[in-house]
């Protein structure tokens, strides 16, 4: 028996699979795609965060080798200045959504995981000990915890009966891959239907074609008949459309999951939110989804920690994202091309002419602002941990190298001017059952937030798997014991694991 079924090998379910082999959990995807490859055109690239994310596992530079790099970032058509960001990546990177699942694939593949393509869920029933799954095809599973990672229709959604709730479909969009007769204008055409495109992809004479439909279509999958109709709505031709390889719908409907567990199971990316595709934010959503509920889920699963602790995966990503969709359906709103829209349009470019509107928008549409709710503190507290050039035992090392194998981080940082960071601490230190890792370092900053700007430089920082900061040291240990806990799980369970010491690293830090 898998201790974890992921359902769904999209960008979510790769990227949680690869958390959890991280940490150890026998996973298994489930997807039901026969083959690896992906129909039709979606994603396009992803931001800043996300980028980070990876480069927190050491894999950015892959996804980095593989697309472009271009400061394409914009909030209802006002470009933003994600180059006066502080990070180490302050862009987004084009790359096709098949073109992040290839990189990805490879990446989880390398870490042993197996996927099961032709794998279709029909159904998920759980009761105390486990998650029961059905298959299409094949005998049933049982596993330990299960997460839906299966996309915005999601089966496993509805079948533990959790609700989408939010604001419903005002419009639909096609978009598709076809053969066009006639010649037509291409580039982007926006009016008071909505924003529409053709654009010429590969060399096989096909056009990529997106289209506002003229009333909100159905659930059912569109057919050829339904692009010639909205083509001819909006150009008053449908350019003799046929050939289409690929015709899809989504619509301006932003929901979220009611709730983001039911027991054993748990959903993820678009299975526990769905919006429009308008600022490219779906990637990095699903993304930061796996790598805050990953770390979690092993530490339950190995029964290191109480499985309450993954509350605090809803509790901290339903808002976090909530925010997230109120921009997008603001820009999916300003989509529109009549008078009181453009009057809107206006009046944002008009604010965004100041510098901090526009990194304040630039924060949030690249996910470097995302502040955990952890309670009152230092403003790192719940923030994501900047990465930093730190002087080591072991040499020069960057605070996100330190994440790469997905443990917790304990950055001891009041070594005295001059002196070399000493053992204990080198790199490879580790305390609280091996669990976390515990590093003595120098560091001069600076430490400048996204958004918020320069904060007081700590003593010491706990750094969750997720590089979310869980404390701040400010010239005391006080509370590191407890945060220790609260996320890692108690001393006295570290200590019956293999190879542990319950105290965290010796000396000042010995709770
Ligand atoms: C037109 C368009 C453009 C977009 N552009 C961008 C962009 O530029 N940037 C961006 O970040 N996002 C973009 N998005 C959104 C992005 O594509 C999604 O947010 C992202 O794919 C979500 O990843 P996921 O892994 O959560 O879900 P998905 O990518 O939907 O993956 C779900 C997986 O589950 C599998 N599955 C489904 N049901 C089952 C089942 N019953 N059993 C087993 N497997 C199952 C599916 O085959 C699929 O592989 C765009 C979306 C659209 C439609």
């Amino acid at each position: 028996m898998n201790e974890v079924a992921v359902v769904g090998g999209g960008p979510t379910g790769l990227v949680l699979a690869a958390e959890l082999a991280l940490a150890g959990v026998d996973a298994v995807i489930l997807e039901r795609r026969p083959t690896p490859e992906l129909a039709g055109t979606r994603a396009r690239g992803f931001h800043a965060r996300t980028i980070e994310i990876l480069d927190q596992r050491g894999v950015a530079d892959r996804f980095l080798a593989a697309g472009r790099t271009a400061q394409v970032m914009s909030f209802a058509g006002t470009p933003l200045d994600v180059a006066a960001l502080p990070t180490r990546h302050p862009y987004t990177l084009a790359l096709s959504q098949s073109g992040v699942e290839d990189v990805l694939r490879g990446w989880v593949e390398e870490l042993g995981v197996t996927t099961r393509h032709g794998a279709e869920v029909t159904g998920v029933t759980q009761d105390a000990r486990g998650v029961d799954v059905d298959l299409a095809h094949g005998d049933p599973l049982r596993v330990g915890y299960l997460v839906g990672a299966d996309g915005g229709r999601s089966t496993v959604r509805r079948s533990v009966g959790i609700e989408l709730v939010g604001a419903e479909a005002t419009r639909s969009h096609l978009i598709a891959e076809a053969v066009l007769t006639d010649e037509a204008p291409t580039g982007l055409r926006q009016d008071a239907i909505g924003i529409h495109g053709i654009n010429p992809v590969g060399d096989g004479g096909s056009v990529g074609i997106v289209v506002t439909e003229a009333a909100v279509g159905p659930a059912t999958e569109p057919t050829l008949a339904d692009l010639s109709a909205a083509l001819t709505l909006v150009y008053g031709t449908d350019f003799g459309v046929h050939d289409a390889s690929w015709i899809s719908r989504f619509t301006d409907a932003a929901r979220q999951a009611s709730t983001y567990r039911s027991g054993r199971v748990l959903l993820a990316g678009d299975a526990a939110h769905t919006h429009p595709p308008t600022g490219g934010q779906g990637i990095g959503l699903g993304v930061q989804d796996a790598v805050n509920l990953g770390w979690k889920l092993a530490l339950v699963v190995t029964g290191r920690s109480p499985a309450s602790l993954l509350d605090s995966y809803e509790a901290e990503r339903h808002p976090a994202t909530a925010r997230v969709l109120k921009n997008v359906m603001t820009q999916a709103f300003l989509q529109r091309g009549d008078a009181r829209t453009d009057a809107i349009r206006d009046t944002f470019a008009e604010v965004l002419t100041d510098a901090g509107p526009r990194e304040r928008l630039a924060g949030l549409l690249t996910g470097l602002d995302v502040a955990l709710d952890l309670g009152e503190g230092h403003p790192l507290l719940g923030r994501r941990v900047p990465d930093l050039d730190l002087a080591t035992a072991d040499g020069p090392r960057r605070v996100f190298e330190l994440l790469h194998d997905a443990r917790p981080l304990l950055l001891d940082l009041e070594v005295p001017e001059g002196a070399a960071p000493a053992a204990p601490g080198g790199t490879g230190d580790a305390s609280w059952g091996g669990r976390v890792r515990h590093v003595r370092a120098r560091c001069e900053g600076p430490w400048v937030l996204p958004v918020v700007g320069p904060v007081v430089a700590p003593t010491g920082v706990l750094v969750r798997p997720d590089g979310h900061v869980a404390w701040v040291g400010e010239g005391t240990t006080a509370g590191l014991e407890d945060a220790l806990t609260t996320w890692f799980g108690s001393a006295s369970a570290a200590a019956s694991a293999p190879g542990s010491g319950g105290a965290v690293g010796g000396d000042r830090f010995t709770g």
